[in-house]
């Protein structure tokens, strides 16, 4: 495939990092756009010895001028923790960030890939979640400045495209994990295998029979790049998840095994608006970008396991 010239916004977070890697592989140029709200240059210092890496810090609440061929908008902090710690910055990262990626690429004639999440699900009343769900979210709440503001990223996205002809791509992203996570994030699986190695109590909030369907960061990063280089008319939003769905108490369990902890599991009180279930429906994926997970969580885990074994907790 020809050389393409990339932007990921976010590129120095979790998500953001491993999609950089990926691109530059394929033998992409990657431009990374980070304001290290939640991200890190550790996560990209093996990228930047390479010539076709290139590093901007940016906030993309402001407008940003360059010339890629296209835009993957990875920028915002995921973690509800890191999320809620501003959550007014939250919203206006989804909202004035999507404006001035989407403005950008109708200005460059870019495709733009939208990193949109399950949570725009809220806390669902059908399982298991299919992209014609409208979902179920409480609009003032304490995880709103995330849901809401990525719910009206996916809204601005789809009027570019009807108002502009702007190719877009969106994807609702469904729980992943993977090495690069912030070992302090708060999100579970970071949260767990910490715990685990350092033999700490394991901290499950409610009864952890709530479920998540957790997705392998390699699987997610396949079906991003075969989401952008899809045909010009599939434009989502596609779900993309691993539909093998766990209760957080399995999760807290099978870490425990793993690291070979002598942890014992603390209950917590659940954090307000909560999602009780989730899976995702993968079929549109699978159909329409022959996409599916394929990394077990066993397997999954045990490189993430590694991963924070070797970082210096
Ligand atoms: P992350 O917090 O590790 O990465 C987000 C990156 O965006 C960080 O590097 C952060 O510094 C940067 N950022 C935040 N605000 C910014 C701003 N205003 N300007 C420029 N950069 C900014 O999170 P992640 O898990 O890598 O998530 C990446 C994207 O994928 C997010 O948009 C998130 O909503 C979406 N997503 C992730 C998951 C998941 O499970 N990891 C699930 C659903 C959706
Ligand atoms: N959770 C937990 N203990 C923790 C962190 C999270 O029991 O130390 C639960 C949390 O309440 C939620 C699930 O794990 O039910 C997933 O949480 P996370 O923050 O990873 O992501 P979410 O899917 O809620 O955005």
């Amino acid at each position: 495939m020809k050389r393409q010239r990339i932007l990921v916004t976010g590129g120095a977070g979790f998500l953001g990092s491993h999609l950089c890697a990926r691109l530059l592989e394929e033998g992409n140029e990657v431009v990374c756009v980070d304001n290290y709200f939640t991200g890190s240059k550790s996560n990209i210092l093996n990228l930047l010895d390479n010539p076709l890496f290139e590093i901007i810090r940016h906030d993309v609440t402001f407008p940003l001028y360059v010339e890629v061929d296209s835009i993957y908008n990875l920028a915002c902090p995921a973690s509800p923790v890191h999320y809620q710690h501003d959550p007014v910055q939250t919203t206006k990262t989804s909202v004035h960030g999507a404006i001035n990626m989407l403005g950008l690429a109708k200005r460059i004639n870019a495709r733009i890939l939208q990193a949109s999440t399950s949570e725009i699900y809220g806390d669902p009343q059908i399982h298991p979640q299919s992209e014609d769900y409208c979902g179920h979210v409480n609009p003032i709440g304490v995880r709103a400045c995330y849901d809401e503001g990525k719910r009206c990223a996916e809204t601005l996205f789809f009027d570019y495209h009807r108002q502009h002809d702007l190719i877009i791509k969106v994807a609702r992203i469904f729980n992943t994990y993977g090495p690069n996570m912030v070992p302090h994030d708060g999100r579970v699986v970071s949260n767990f295998i910490v715990q685990a190695l350092r033999n700490q109590n394991i901290t499950v909030y409610g009864d952890g029979s709530q479920t998540r369907s957790f997705c392998y960061v390699d699987d997610l990063v396949d079906g991003l790049i075969k989401l952008m280089n899809s045909d010009d008319d599939f434009i989502g939003p596609v779900n993309l998840g691993n539909p093998s769905e766990f209760s957080i108490l399995d999760l807290a369990q099978k870490v425990i095994h793993l690291c070979g902890s002598k942890s014992r599991i603390e209950y917590k009180p659940l954090p307000m608006d909560d999602p009780k279930q989730r899976c995702p429906d993968i079929s549109l994926a699978m159909n329409h970008l022959k996409w599916k997970p394929t990394v077990s969580l066993e397997d999954g885990l045990t490189k993430t396991v590694a991963y924070f074994q070797n970082i210096a907790l």
